[in-house]
């Protein structure tokens, strides 16, 4: 969280990461926040009250925020979440450990469940870190260049073009020549294209939802390129 962009965005102020340790909201001598699970089975569940007074002073001290309890069970995170989630004015990220959280707090005091992928982790730190990460990402000014989140893989349901910088040959390797023709139209329609056909090689799930969405001159140029009824294909399923 000190690193490079996410420092900077810090610095100036365009978000703010606090860290709450749930160990300062036990109440018992030994700072328990976990306990064995009712019914037996193998290990420990994360106690509600220290949780929910946790979360509670949080609130109160930033006004409210959106809680969201980071779990294996919840809904996959993606790009749409993280424009969702750059939305709210406080997040607040509770990281579990162990089996998990009593369900009575996750009912009573959790507004959403998100999952990072279908694996499972130690604790939720790393999930929450990558919300951290990538929606500070698209606040408004926090990338140098404005419209570099647009253009992102994702923002579309399409995968970024390959990129390439100097030198011109690497291991007797030359880019693109359209890239040095400093026509910048052409490069833009080369960049489509290239975008649509590696999407088509390795998502083509995602093609198929885009398929709605292209705007007429994506269309005439994907038909012009044999392209188009490849994607109405996916699209169609015929
Ligand atoms: N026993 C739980 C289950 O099967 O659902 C897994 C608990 S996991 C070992 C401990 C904690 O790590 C979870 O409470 C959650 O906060 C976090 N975690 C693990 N995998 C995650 C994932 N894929 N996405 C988000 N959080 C995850």
């Amino acid at each position: 969280m000190n690193e490079s962009i996410i420092r900077r965005a810090k610095e100036a102020g365009q978000v703010q990461i606090n860290i709450t340790n749930i160990r300062d909201f036990a109440t018992d001598k030994h700072s328990m926040t976990d306990d064995r699970p009712f019914g037996g089975g193998e290990g420990m569940v994360m106690k509600p009250e220290p949780l929910k007074t946790a979360i509670e002073s949080v609130k109160v001290k930033n006004g409210s925020g959106h809680v969201v309890l980071l779990s294996p069970q919840g809904r996959q995170y993606n790009q749409k979440v993280v424009q969702e989630l750059s939305g709210k004015e406080h997040l607040i990220l509770i990281c579990g450990r162990y089996e998990g959280v009593d369900k009575r707090l996750i009912d009573v005091s959790v507004d959403d469940e998100i999952s990072i992928g279908d694996y499972i982790l130690t604790g939720g730190e790393l999930a929450a870190m990558i919300i951290v990460d990538s929606v500070t990402r698209v606040l408004p000014g926090v990338l140098g260049c404005s419209d570099s989140a647009e253009k992102d893989t994702f923002s579309r349901r399409l995968l970024k073009h390959p990129q390439y910088t100097r030198p011109r040959v690497f291991d007797g390797v030359e880019i693109p020549e359209i890239l040095l023709s400093g026509d910048h139209a052409k490069i833009e329609q080369y960049r489509f294209l290239e975008s649509v056909r590696r999407t088509l090689e390795r998502r083509p799930d995602l093609l198929a939802q885009e398929y709605g969405s292209f705007s007429k001159a994506e269309v005439n140029l994907l038909k012009k390129n044999q392209l188009f009824d490849q994607i109405k294909k996916l699209h169609t399923g015929r």
